[in-house]
């Protein structure tokens, strides 16, 4: 669809944490935005039209140029193929789809239909990821370690969808660690997994996983659910300048231990600055790679059983 000069309305679809955490309060302070409507089941946005679903939406506010799709990731390749066939921008909370050829599919029907799709990867917009990037890129990595360590009664508490089939469990945090490797390191491909899978659950509950570069160097990868007390999100690098540790989600950078990058966040506000910049240069941004690693584990790992997990 063609923009009119001005805001790009927006519409948002699947109105629960993540909108309310951070969708709402960036979509507030951005003047490249005006939000025009919502449309959830039971969640509604105080100040705009409401709908029960994005076909009524999309029907009722046809002026509408673009739209945030929020739901989990099962639920989300029809909304997104209901709005790109009607000519819409779309907007893809992470994990962009619960399948990688799904979200292929997508990107091409938005090629087919003039718009632009956007699989956002938030984290990836955390403050010190590109001061990361650049510090790799001038190094030679001897090894890399991911830990994604956190508390999933903290963070997802009664959310069925994260343990259902296309949930990814622990891999729902963990993508966001991968969407942050694969920026700032070397391809890789994984070489083993294991994961452990709660007996009443349908998704892993924590996993274990070797990559290995093209060029042979070693990355390890641990996400457990099970941490209460300090939580972590680390990416480590042995290198030929030190030892850095990408901490707090991609928030904070140290090279042996001194902090040379620390600043305060504004993934969601970045994420919007990058859609509009997408929209109005009329092209995708459709990174799978985080994605891919995802479904490789779960192609290749060894499916370990552990004892049940209730909320
Ligand atoms: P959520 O609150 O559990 O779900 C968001 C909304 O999606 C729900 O309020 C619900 O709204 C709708 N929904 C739920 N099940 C649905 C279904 N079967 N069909 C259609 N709509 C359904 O989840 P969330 O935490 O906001 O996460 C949503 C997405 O954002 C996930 O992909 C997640 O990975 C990502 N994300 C979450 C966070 C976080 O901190 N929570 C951070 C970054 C990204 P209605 O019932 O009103 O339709």
């Amino acid at each position: 669809m063609s923009l009119n000069s001005g805001p790009i309305k927006l519409g948002i679809v699947g109105v629960g944490k993540i909108v309310r955490d951070q969708h709402l309060p960036a979509l507030t302070k951005d003047r490249d935005y005006r939000l025009v409507a919502a449309a959830s089941r039971h969640g509604k946005v105080d100040g705009i039209a409401n709908f029960p679903d994005i076909e009524t939406m999309l029907d009722a506010v046809p002026e509408l140029e673009a739209v945030s799709l929020c739901m989990p990731p099962q639920f989300r390749y029809d909304a997104a193929r209901t709005a790109l066939e009607a000519k819409k921008h779309v907007f893809l909370e992470k994990p962009p789809g619960a399948t990688v050829s799904e979200v292929e599919d997508l990107k091409a029907l938005a090629a087919a239909n003039g718009v632009s799709l956007f699989a956002s990867w938030h984290s990836r917009y955390a403050p010190a990821v590109e001061a990361a990037r650049d510090f790799l890129g001038s190094t030679t990595i001897r090894s890399a370690a991911i830990n994604w360590k956190e508390d999933v009664r903290r963070w997802h508490p009664n959310q069925d969808w994260i343990w259902a089939p296309g949930g990814f469990g622990v891999f729902d945090p963990g993508i966001n660690a991968l969407s942050i490797a694969t920026h700032i390191l070397p391809a890789m491909f994984i070489t083993s997994a294991i994961l452990d899978f709660p007996e009443n659950r349908a998704a892993p509950i924590a996993a274990h996983i070797a990559f290995r570069t093209s060029n042979g160097l070693p990355v390890a990868m641990e996400l457990d659910w099970c941490q209460t007390g300090p939580q972590s999100w680390d990416i480590l690098a042995e290198t030929d300048k030190g030892a850095m540790a990408l901490s707090g989600g991609g928030a904070k950078l140290a090279v042996d231990g001194r902090v040379v990058h620390d600043e305060p966040e504004a993934e969601y506000p970045m994420l919007y600055k990058r859609f509009a910049e997408i929209v109005r240069a009329g092209v995708s941004d459709v990174d799978l790679a985080p994605l891919q690693h995802v479904a490789d584990a779960f192609m290749l790992g060894k499916r370990n059983v552990v004892e049940a997990f209730f909320d």
